[in-house]
């Protein structure tokens, strides 16, 4: 969302009330699409692509932009920066969102920020919150009586995290095993097998891109319309090139 240099960002637990509502009627509405320093997931692409009817390749070229990340060396996608309308998400109209059912998941728990720990030993996963306090968002002087726990339950999140946490998983895995940048090739793998799904997809339908792993055929025929399947195989195989984890098919 808006990077406000002014952000505050204080802990908070799930049980600690929140006292936050957004609503079209405060002054400071859309404010928070604007300005923005948004990373996309792959989830979160998969589900804009879908929502507006378009193959992965050409939202990629028409909103986003590619940069390795400073730390992890891996590929990062932001929506593409518009000075022109002040860095504003190109989804922010008037009336607010125009992709609102499938709003990145950043989107959705604004103006809380979530991180995860996982456990070597059980792989167990533990969340921690953030509240991100801007002193453009009016939301804070509203009263609503959820808990911040309630409140993330009503943002319908669950599969967002889900499918994001496997993502975090790759890149805790690469800073411990591969620390700094990632070679030009294994870059652009990861970027077709979690970005670019439609070719992806195409790639291993029609050009035998990984005809040396024997994948299923239910597998191959699942992926065929499932994009789902298609990232759960894709984030498989960037692990398998990436780590040499065996690749687990569904
Ligand atoms: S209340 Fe906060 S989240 Fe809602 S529109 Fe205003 S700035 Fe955005
Ligand atoms: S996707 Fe929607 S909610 Fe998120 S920044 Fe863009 S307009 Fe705002």
């Amino acid at each position: 969302m808006n990077q406000d240099h002014n952000q505050e960002m204080i802990p908070i637990s799930p049980d600690d009330q929140l006292n936050f509502k957004c609503s079209s009627e405060n002054s400071c509405f859309n404010d928070c699409c604007r300005d923005l320093n948004q990373f996309l997931t792959p989830y979160d692409i998969l589900r804009l692509k879908t929502n507006l009817d378009i193959k992965s390749n050409i939202f990629l070229k028409k909103y986003t932009s590619f940069h390795n990340g400073p730390e992890s060396g891996l590929p990062i996608i932001t929506f593409k920066p518009d000075p022109a309308s002040k860095n504003a998400c190109p989804f922010v109209t008037e009336k607010g969102c125009s992709v609102y059912a499938d709003r990145p998941a950043s989107c959705r728990i604004y103006p809380l920020a979530r991180a995860i720990s996982r456990s070597r030993k059980t792989g167990e996963i533990t969340e921690y919150f953030a509240l991100i306090k801007e002193p453009h968002c009016k939301g804070f002087n509203n009263k609503n009586n959820l808990t911040a726990g309630q409140w993330i339950k009503t943002q319908d999140v669950d599969e967002y995290n889900e499918k994001n946490d496997k993502l975090m998983e790759i890149i805790s895995l690469k800073n411990r095993i591969i620390p700094g940048a990632l070679d030009k090739i294994s870059s652009d793998k990861f970027y077709l097998a979690c970005y670019d799904l439609d070719t992806f997809r195409n790639k291993i339908l029609n050009e035998g891109l990984l005809d040396d792993y024997s994948i299923p055929d239910h597998v191959l025929s699942e992926i065929k319309d499932n994009d789902l399947a298609l990232l759960d195989l894709g984030i498989s195989w960037v692990k398998n090139f990436l780590f040499g984890i065996n690749m687990e098919f569904v």
